[in-house]
């Protein structure tokens, strides 16, 4: 077990699952950090702007003459006022339009709270297993797919149509309990499966992905047929974004499963540098979900790498990974075809197309590290 201390500012959102009462409470909330806003706003523009310590200050005043205002998290309160203040600085130095007043429809669904110690000891905001505790809202059900511990600075609470959000700012992020694997591994991005490992292992893609982008190819075909604007379009544009979402997010669980599990397991991993660029142009839906995937989970990788001690090691793209023999390093050009998944080399060796590719691009990792 080896405890890792890395001092670095690191943001993680995830869904959580609050139940109807948190749910009226965290809308109630957002409502009033944004009419605390418009309040000072009004007031500004009637009598200027003053400053964020005297708007702070009239906030207990405030509550007493708008009672409903006691019922949510003050700390979001005294940050809308922040907020304001961030704008009309932003206006003063040039950056930014006047402040505008925010509105239900158009302004982003969220609010702040800060992280403090109170002198009795309690903390405003704990994370305990897979819960979190927020100012009046106790304790809520959180989607945990990553295992850092750090100081929490804020959290931000968002609601994205029916769902709801948190995005915790860290500092002084602390990676612990690893147990580190002396592993090392080459990736080759699969065509059927999402990857292959010089291990042998063939990562598939989640399952209910395929389904999902199955259904968006149906529902974009069939939003294609409807009156741009009507009612049906409105309709089936609302499921296809929903859709997207839920696509993004499966993908989003898995890759960080996969990538912490993989950084975890080994000190070394070769994949291939891919002209993502190139890749994106793809108008496939299918493919570009998998190029998407590939771009992001070699981002995590990275990042990852560096929490864990995993040394990230990018292949030059221009290296033949499929046509080169893995055990005598003879090039077969018969290999290109894409359609070739089994082939026998001169020397006798019997390979798996991308089997060998993983095999390969852990040898060229491991000669780019050694020149
Ligand atoms: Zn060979």
């Amino acid at each position: 077990m080896i405890k890792r201390f890395v001092p670095t500012k690191k943001g993680y959102k995830t869904r959580i699952y609050p139940n109807q009462e948190q749910k009226e409470l965290i809308n109630k909330t957002i409502g009033s950090c944004r009419w605390v806003y418009n309040y000072f706003l009004e007031k500004a523009k009637i009598n200027g702007y003053e400053s964020k310590t005297k708007y702070i200050k009239q906030l207990p005043q405030l509550k007493n003459e708008h009672v409903w205002l006691k019922e949510v998290d003050s700390i979001a309160l005294q940050q809308a006022v922040r907020d304001l203040d961030q704008a009309f600085q932003n206006f003063f130095d040039g950056k930014q339009n006047y402040p505008q007043f925010k509105s239900k429809k158009h302004s982003r669904l969220s609010y702040r709270t800060q992280y403090f110690k109170r002198s009795s000891g309690t903390e405003s905001i704990e994370i305990q297993n897979n819960k979190i505790k927020l100012p009046k809202l106790s304790w809520i059900e959180f989607n945990k797919h990553q295992e850092v511990k750090g100081n929490i600075l804020n959290v931000t609470v968002s609601k994205e149509i029916d769902k709801y959000y948190i995005s915790i700012n860290l500092k002084d992020v602390i990676v612990t309990e690893v147990n580190y694997n002396q592993g090392e591994i080459g990736i080759d991005l699969g065509i059927k499966d999402f990857a292959i490992t010089s291990d042998s292992e063939k990562i598939e893609n989640p399952r209910h992905l395929q389904k999902y982008q199955d259904k968006l190819v149906r529902l974009q075909k069939k939003l294609a047929r409807k009156e741009e604007g009507s009612n049906n379009w409105q309709k089936v544009k609302q499921k296809i974004v929903k859709l997207h979402r839920k696509i993004k997010n499966v993908r989003k669980d898995f890759l960080h499963k996969l990538s912490t599990r993989l950084v975890k397991e080994n000190q070394l991993i070769a994949i291939e540098n891919l002209n993502i660029k190139g890749m994106l142009k793809n108008s496939k839906l299918a493919k570009h979900i998998q190029d998407v995937s590939w771009s992001k989970f070699v981002n995590m990788l990275e990042y990852k790498g560096k929490w864990y001690n995993c040394i990230v090691e990018k292949v030059n793209n221009f290296f033949p990974s499929s046509q080169t023999c893995s055990e005598c390093g003879k090039k077969n050009p018969k290999v290109k075809d894409l359609s070739v998944r089994n082939w026998v080399c001169k020397c006798g060796a019997t390979h798996d197309r991308d089997l060998n590719a993983s095999l390969n691009i852990l040898k060229q990792a491991k000669k780019q590290l050694a020149d």
